[in-house]
């Protein structure tokens, strides 16, 4: 996602990757609403969609089953089930069409910094010189221990097994017995994934060794522990385990070097948060990264990737942790859940903790101003389509309603749409290209100190 948002602004990007091969985990990752938007944003959701399968804007927080809350744009509200491996070849695909290249087989062993240089060595030996790296390497990140960086937080207490196998029971059986066991075990499912086929998650409660990889017999065990039977489990597509440790990088920037996705922040999957935050992560950074390296950006703006994007993780780490106390089996726990259900009745809770999902309730500090400052713009109706069907190119907009505004020697950055139709509660809006608010007003003078803060220095 960052190589493809870099290359809107015609930086040259090279990935290395590591595996030589996509990962053979199959898991399915939920796309939340924030992210279905920002791939609408860049013209990608049509082609997501087909390999995706839609599931209701409900059940997000802590699992508990709330119809969605009203006031949602229907084409946004849903959680698209994809497999991860499907939606990283459809963005390397997006990336390398617009000119990223991408290197396998190839792992990060060394970096160093000098001047206004990064030089990364391989380890295959072969150095490589850019003006910056950014470590999209995962909880484990090579680049963020080579950088120093503290990645402070909670160590793994307790470790999941999931992966997908054929079942030797029928299916009304196992639907009665799971739902019998989900009353209590929270961290525990069977459910169907394809024709023939099952994803298990239980516990993993001491089994085997952690540095291996889990076995058949290690599931069977642990469903016959939690369920009374192994549901005759066998041939298994792919096994996986899973820690609920969660950690935040204290740094998410060291000179020319950043950190973006899971290197920079690791939790517990509960709520399917992790993918999500690194592709939001990514869309943040990419202008103004872009900006730094073609000299326009502002001073200051690459540290604003680190201001507006920790607070985030920060606020999803604690969710997480709150939805984890909620699906503890404890009875303590079990009561606030209860009243937990019981308080999402009113519309406002239950759209509180779906926008804390979600990420559509983020709201940047921009400083003072209305309530719209700082958030994203939904996809609102403007002359002749959509809102995002205007962000394809990664660029900043001015939707200016007063039909006088101009952007004058910020057009080789930021478009202008002169609409007195928009359906947007003020006179004009100036964009990022994330789509947050960067300014709201009918004033051309406070327009232009805007869009110099945003956008660097005019072209005269
Ligand atoms: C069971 C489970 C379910 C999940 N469900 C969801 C969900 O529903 N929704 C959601 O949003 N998230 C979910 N997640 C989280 C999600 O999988 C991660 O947040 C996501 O994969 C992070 O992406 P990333 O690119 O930052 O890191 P990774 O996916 O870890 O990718 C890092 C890449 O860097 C490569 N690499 C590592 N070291 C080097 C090196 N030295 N040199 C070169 N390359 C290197 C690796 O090979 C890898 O390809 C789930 C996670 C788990 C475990």
């Amino acid at each position: 996602m960052l190589a493809a948002e870099l290359r809107l602004h015609d930086v040259r990007v090279l990935v290395v990757e590591k595996e030589t091969e996509p990962p053979s985990a199959v898991r399915i990752v939920g796309l939340h609403i924030r992210s279905l938007e920002l791939m609408a944003m860049r013209g990608l959701l049509e082609r997501i969609l087909p390999h995706g399968r839609r599931r209701p804007a409900s059940a997000y927080f802590a699992a508990i089953p709330k119809p969605a809350p009203t006031g949602l744009d229907p084409r946004y509200a849903y959680l698209l089930g994809i497999p991860q491996p499907v939606i990283e070849r459809l963005l390397e695909v997006h990336a390398v069409e617009l000119g990223a290249q991408v290197r396998r087989g190839r792992a990060v062993a060394a970096v160093e910094q000098d001047g206004d240089w990064v030089t990364v060595e391989l380890a295959d030996g072969e150095r490589l010189r850019s003006r910056f790296l950014v470590g999209c390497d995962g909880g484990r990140s090579t680049v963020r221990k080579l950088l120093g960086v503290g990645f402070p937080g909670e160590p793994a207490r307790t470790e999941s097994l999931m992966g997908e196998m054929a079942v030797g029971v029928p299916p009304e059986e196992i639907a009665v017995r799971v739902a019998e066991i989900r009353e209590t075990h929270q961290r525990f499912w069977l459910r169907p994934a394809g024709v023939g086929v099952y994803s298990v998650l239980v516990p993993a409660a001491g089994v085997s060794d952690r540095a291996e990889p889990p076995t058949l017999d290690d599931f069977k065990r642990q469903l016959r522990a939690v369920a009374g039977t192994d549901f005759g489990v066998h041939s298994p597509r792919w096994l996986s385990r899973f820690g609920d440790a969660m950690r935040l990088a204290d740094s998410y920037r060291v000179g020319r070097v950043l950190l973006a996705g899971d290197a920079a922040h690791i939790h517990p999957p509960i709520g399917g948060q992790g993918l999500n935050l690194g592709v939001q992560d990514a869309v943040n950074l990419g202008w103004k990264l872009a900006a730094q390296v073609r000299g326009w950006a502002p001073e200051a703006l690459l540290d604003t990737y680190q201001a507006e994007r920790r607070p985030v993780a920060e606020d999803v780490l604690d969710n997480t942790r709150a939805q984890a106390q909620l699906l503890s089996t404890e009875p303590g726990a079990q009561a606030v859940r209860r009243l937990l259900i019981e308080l999402m009745d009113f519309d406002e809770v239950n759209l509180h903790l779906l926008q804390k999902i979600t990420a559509i309730g983020i709201r940047y500090d921009f400083g003072d101003g209305p309530d719209l400052l700082g958030r994203r713009l939904p996809d609102i109706d403007v002359k002749h389509g959509h809102l995002y069907g205007l962000l394809h190119r990664g660029r900043g907009l001015l939707l200016d309603r007063t039909e006088r505004l101009t952007v004058g020697g910020w057009s080789d950055r930021v478009d202008h749409l002169a609409d007195s139709t928009a359906a947007l509660d003020a006179p004009g809006v100036l964009l990022r290209p994330d789509g947050h608010v960067a300014w709201i007003g009918d004033d051309q003078r406070d327009l232009d100190h805007h869009l110099t803060r945003w956008f660097g220095r005019p072209v005269h």
